[in-house]
Protein backbone atom coordinates (compact mmCIF):
# COMPACT_ATOMS: atom_id res chain seq x y z
CA UNK A 1 0.00 0.00 0.00
CA UNK A 2 1.25 3.47 -0.61
CA UNK A 3 2.58 4.90 2.39
CA UNK A 4 5.23 7.70 3.21
CA UNK A 5 8.84 6.09 3.31
CA UNK A 6 12.02 7.64 4.24
CA UNK A 7 14.92 5.12 3.39
CA UNK A 8 18.73 6.00 3.74
CA UNK A 9 20.98 4.38 1.57
CA UNK A 10 24.51 4.55 3.64
CA UNK A 11 26.38 3.63 0.68
CA UNK A 12 30.28 2.42 0.58
CA UNK A 13 29.66 4.44 3.84
CA UNK A 14 30.55 3.45 7.99
CA UNK A 15 32.23 0.83 9.39
CA UNK A 16 30.87 -1.67 11.78
CA UNK A 17 31.44 0.44 14.94
CA UNK A 18 30.26 3.88 13.34
CA UNK A 19 27.38 2.03 12.11
CA UNK A 20 25.96 0.78 15.46
CA UNK A 21 26.58 4.50 16.12
CA UNK A 22 24.36 5.84 13.87
CA UNK A 23 21.76 3.52 14.18
CA UNK A 24 21.94 3.99 18.54
CA UNK A 25 21.33 7.61 17.22
CA UNK A 26 18.22 7.56 14.92
CA UNK A 27 16.54 5.09 17.22
CA UNK A 28 17.06 7.60 20.06
CA UNK A 29 15.33 10.52 17.91
CA UNK A 30 12.52 8.54 16.66
CA UNK A 31 10.03 9.17 19.16
CA UNK A 32 6.88 7.08 17.85
CA UNK A 33 4.86 9.46 17.25
CA UNK A 34 6.78 10.79 14.89
CA UNK A 35 6.91 7.92 12.80
CA UNK A 36 3.38 7.22 13.26
CA UNK A 37 2.41 6.19 9.46
CA UNK A 38 5.44 6.11 8.18
CA UNK A 39 8.26 3.98 7.18
CA UNK A 40 11.74 4.26 8.15
CA UNK A 41 14.54 2.33 6.09
CA UNK A 42 18.24 2.16 6.44
CA UNK A 43 20.72 0.44 4.04
CA UNK A 44 23.84 0.02 5.39
CA UNK A 45 26.65 -1.66 3.56
CA UNK A 46 26.67 -5.94 3.05
CA UNK A 47 28.47 -6.77 5.83
CA UNK A 48 27.00 -4.39 8.38
CA UNK A 49 23.86 -5.94 7.74
CA UNK A 50 23.56 -8.45 9.97
CA UNK A 51 24.37 -6.38 13.10
CA UNK A 52 22.04 -3.52 11.67
CA UNK A 53 19.06 -6.62 11.75
CA UNK A 54 19.94 -7.08 15.43
CA UNK A 55 20.13 -3.72 16.04
CA UNK A 56 17.12 -2.56 15.03
CA UNK A 57 14.72 -5.34 15.84
CA UNK A 58 12.78 -3.60 18.59
CA UNK A 59 12.44 -0.45 16.43
CA UNK A 60 10.62 0.82 13.48
CA UNK A 61 13.62 1.34 11.61
CA UNK A 62 13.81 -1.75 8.38
CA UNK A 63 16.97 -2.64 7.07
CA UNK A 64 17.43 -3.15 3.61
CA UNK A 65 20.35 -4.56 1.26
CA UNK A 66 22.08 -2.14 -1.21
CA UNK A 67 22.65 -4.59 -4.16
CA UNK A 68 21.96 -8.28 -4.52
CA UNK A 69 23.38 -10.83 -7.83
CA UNK A 70 20.85 -12.31 -9.13
CA UNK A 71 21.81 -15.79 -9.45
CA UNK A 72 20.48 -18.78 -6.47
CA UNK A 73 24.07 -19.46 -5.41
CA UNK A 74 27.48 -20.37 -7.45
CA UNK A 75 30.68 -19.32 -8.91
CA UNK A 76 30.54 -15.69 -8.67
CA UNK A 77 32.73 -14.32 -6.55
CA UNK A 78 32.32 -10.78 -4.39
CA UNK A 79 28.48 -11.70 -4.56
CA UNK A 80 25.08 -12.06 -2.49
CA UNK A 81 22.41 -13.49 -3.20
CA UNK A 82 18.87 -12.97 -1.89
CA UNK A 83 18.65 -16.10 -0.19
CA UNK A 84 21.48 -14.61 1.62
CA UNK A 85 19.65 -11.50 3.40
CA UNK A 86 16.41 -12.90 3.79
CA UNK A 87 18.07 -15.39 6.02
CA UNK A 88 19.80 -12.63 8.14
CA UNK A 89 16.40 -11.03 8.36
CA UNK A 90 17.15 -8.39 5.66
CA UNK A 91 13.30 -7.57 4.18
CA UNK A 92 14.02 -4.87 1.20
CA UNK A 93 16.60 -4.71 -1.30
CA UNK A 94 17.88 -1.32 -3.28
CA UNK A 95 18.23 -2.16 -6.97
CA UNK A 96 19.36 -0.11 -9.88
CA UNK A 97 20.81 2.60 -8.14
CA UNK A 98 22.52 5.02 -10.72
CA UNK A 99 25.87 4.09 -9.14
CA UNK A 100 25.34 0.62 -9.71
CA UNK A 101 24.16 1.59 -13.59
CA UNK A 102 27.12 3.67 -13.97
CA UNK A 103 30.12 2.03 -12.16
CA UNK A 104 29.21 -1.78 -12.48
CA UNK A 105 27.45 -1.81 -15.62
CA UNK A 106 24.09 -2.92 -14.68
CA UNK A 107 21.67 -2.81 -17.86
CA UNK A 108 17.92 -2.73 -17.54
CA UNK A 109 17.96 -6.06 -18.78
CA UNK A 110 20.18 -6.96 -15.81
CA UNK A 111 18.04 -5.29 -13.79
CA UNK A 112 14.66 -7.58 -14.73
CA UNK A 113 16.82 -11.30 -13.57
CA UNK A 114 17.74 -9.24 -10.57
CA UNK A 115 14.08 -7.92 -10.12
CA UNK A 116 12.82 -11.51 -10.59
CA UNK A 117 14.91 -13.25 -8.12
CA UNK A 118 14.52 -10.56 -5.34
CA UNK A 119 10.99 -11.12 -5.69
CA UNK A 120 10.83 -15.15 -5.74
CA UNK A 121 12.89 -15.06 -2.05
CA UNK A 122 9.98 -12.14 -1.12
CA UNK A 123 12.18 -9.39 -0.73
CA UNK A 124 10.51 -6.50 -1.62
CA UNK A 125 12.55 -3.65 -3.74
CA UNK A 126 13.45 -0.20 -4.36
CA UNK A 127 13.69 0.09 -7.59
CA UNK A 128 15.89 3.36 -8.94
CA UNK A 129 15.75 4.81 -12.08
CA UNK A 130 16.74 8.56 -13.59
CA UNK A 131 18.02 10.19 -16.37
CA UNK A 132 21.29 11.60 -16.73
CA UNK A 133 21.51 15.56 -17.48
CA UNK A 134 22.14 15.20 -21.11
CA UNK A 135 19.16 13.17 -21.41
CA UNK A 136 16.56 16.44 -19.55
CA UNK A 137 18.80 18.71 -21.83
CA UNK A 138 17.51 17.25 -24.85
CA UNK A 139 14.10 16.76 -23.32
CA UNK A 140 14.07 12.84 -23.43
CA UNK A 141 13.91 12.57 -19.50
CA UNK A 142 10.11 11.49 -19.94
CA UNK A 143 11.58 8.44 -22.93
CA UNK A 144 14.54 7.53 -20.98
CA UNK A 145 12.09 6.84 -17.67
CA UNK A 146 9.37 4.83 -19.15
CA UNK A 147 12.16 2.93 -21.23
CA UNK A 148 14.12 2.21 -17.88
CA UNK A 149 10.61 0.84 -16.29
CA UNK A 150 9.24 -1.30 -18.93
CA UNK A 151 12.62 -2.74 -19.82
CA UNK A 152 13.00 -3.53 -15.70
CA UNK A 153 9.73 -4.31 -14.43
CA UNK A 154 6.76 -4.57 -16.95
CA UNK A 155 7.01 -8.09 -16.94
CA UNK A 156 6.08 -8.13 -13.92
CA UNK A 157 2.19 -8.63 -12.64
CA UNK A 158 0.02 -5.76 -11.24
CA UNK A 159 0.16 -8.23 -8.05
CA UNK A 160 3.90 -7.77 -8.18
CA UNK A 161 3.85 -4.19 -7.63
CA UNK A 162 2.87 -4.72 -3.95
CA UNK A 163 6.40 -5.66 -3.59
CA UNK A 164 8.13 -2.86 -5.03
CA UNK A 165 9.17 0.84 -4.17
CA UNK A 166 9.49 3.07 -7.13
CA UNK A 167 12.68 5.72 -6.38
CA UNK A 168 12.92 8.75 -9.26
CA UNK A 169 16.75 9.53 -9.15
CA UNK A 170 17.73 12.15 -11.51
CA UNK A 171 21.24 11.37 -12.09
CA UNK A 172 22.32 15.13 -12.06
CA UNK A 173 20.80 15.43 -8.74
CA UNK A 174 22.54 12.47 -7.31
CA UNK A 175 25.24 13.58 -4.58
CA UNK A 176 25.74 16.72 -6.34
CA UNK A 177 24.01 19.17 -4.17
CA UNK A 178 21.43 20.06 -7.26
CA UNK A 179 17.82 19.18 -6.47
CA UNK A 180 14.80 18.67 -9.15
CA UNK A 181 12.84 21.38 -7.96
CA UNK A 182 9.75 20.26 -6.06
CA UNK A 183 7.64 20.98 -9.39
CA UNK A 184 10.04 18.86 -11.66
CA UNK A 185 9.81 16.09 -8.68
CA UNK A 186 6.24 16.21 -8.79
CA UNK A 187 6.06 16.80 -13.24
CA UNK A 188 8.04 13.12 -13.50
CA UNK A 189 6.05 11.13 -10.46
CA UNK A 190 2.41 11.80 -11.83
CA UNK A 191 4.11 11.17 -15.57
CA UNK A 192 5.17 7.47 -13.82
CA UNK A 193 1.62 7.25 -12.22
CA UNK A 194 0.62 7.94 -15.68
CA UNK A 195 2.78 4.82 -17.19
CA UNK A 196 1.41 2.25 -14.58
CA UNK A 197 -2.20 3.39 -15.51
CA UNK A 198 -1.64 2.84 -18.72
CA UNK A 199 0.52 -0.26 -18.52
CA UNK A 200 -1.57 -1.99 -15.37
CA UNK A 201 -4.81 0.08 -13.73
CA UNK A 202 -5.53 3.51 -12.32
CA UNK A 203 -6.26 1.40 -8.61
CA UNK A 204 -2.90 -0.28 -9.35
CA UNK A 205 -1.16 3.23 -9.89
CA UNK A 206 -2.68 4.61 -6.86
CA UNK A 207 -1.21 2.07 -4.83
CA UNK A 208 2.53 2.58 -6.06
CA UNK A 209 4.94 4.59 -3.93
CA UNK A 210 7.58 7.00 -5.35
CA UNK A 211 10.18 8.24 -3.32
CA UNK A 212 12.14 11.39 -4.73
CA UNK A 213 16.21 11.08 -4.53
CA UNK A 214 18.60 13.32 -5.14
CA UNK A 215 20.08 15.50 -2.57
CA UNK A 216 17.32 15.71 -0.49
CA UNK A 217 18.66 18.20 3.04
CA UNK A 218 16.50 18.87 6.37
CA UNK A 219 16.43 22.40 4.43
CA UNK A 220 14.69 21.23 1.03
CA UNK A 221 12.53 17.42 2.33
CA UNK A 222 9.21 19.79 3.23
CA UNK A 223 8.79 20.82 0.11
CA UNK A 224 9.78 18.14 -1.98
CA UNK A 225 7.90 15.97 0.14
CA UNK A 226 4.67 18.11 -0.26
CA UNK A 227 4.07 17.39 -3.28
CA UNK A 228 1.18 14.99 -4.24
CA UNK A 229 2.67 11.95 -5.72
CA UNK A 230 6.16 12.66 -3.74
CA UNK A 231 5.77 9.68 -1.45
CA UNK A 232 9.01 10.10 0.59
CA UNK A 233 12.76 10.01 -0.03
CA UNK A 234 15.82 7.83 -0.68
CA UNK A 235 18.34 9.54 0.56
CA UNK A 236 22.22 9.65 0.32
CA UNK A 237 24.42 11.81 1.92
CA UNK A 238 22.12 13.33 4.60
CA UNK A 239 21.30 9.70 5.35
CA UNK A 240 25.09 9.39 7.36
CA UNK A 241 24.24 12.25 9.84
CA UNK A 242 21.44 10.99 12.59
CA UNK A 243 20.30 14.66 12.50
CA UNK A 244 19.78 15.36 9.19
CA UNK A 245 17.86 12.36 8.52
CA UNK A 246 15.68 12.08 11.07
CA UNK A 247 15.19 16.21 10.34
CA UNK A 248 14.31 14.82 6.76
CA UNK A 249 11.55 12.15 8.69
CA UNK A 250 9.74 14.73 10.42
CA UNK A 251 9.30 16.51 7.48
CA UNK A 252 7.37 14.20 6.09
C1 LIG B 1 21.26 8.41 -3.57
O1 LIG B 1 22.40 8.00 -3.65
O2 LIG B 1 20.32 7.63 -3.73
C2 LIG B 1 21.05 9.82 -3.28
C3 LIG B 1 19.87 10.33 -3.47
O3 LIG B 1 22.16 10.53 -2.86
P1 LIG B 1 22.18 12.05 -2.35
O4 LIG B 1 21.01 12.22 -1.40
O5 LIG B 1 23.49 12.20 -1.66
O6 LIG B 1 22.05 12.91 -3.55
Amino acid sequence: MRKNIVAGNWKMNKNLTEAKELIKEIKKGLKKEKVKGKRVIIAPSFVNLNSAVKKTKKSVIEVAAQNMHEAKNGAFTGEVSANMLTDLGVKTVILGHSERRSFFGETNQMLAQKVDAALANNLEIIFCFGEQLEDRKGGKHFDVVETQLKESLFHLLKENFTNIILAYEPVWAIGTGETATPEQAQEMHAFIREVLVKEYTKEMAEEVSILYGGSVKPDNAKEIFSKQDVDGGLIGGASLKSADFLAIIDAI
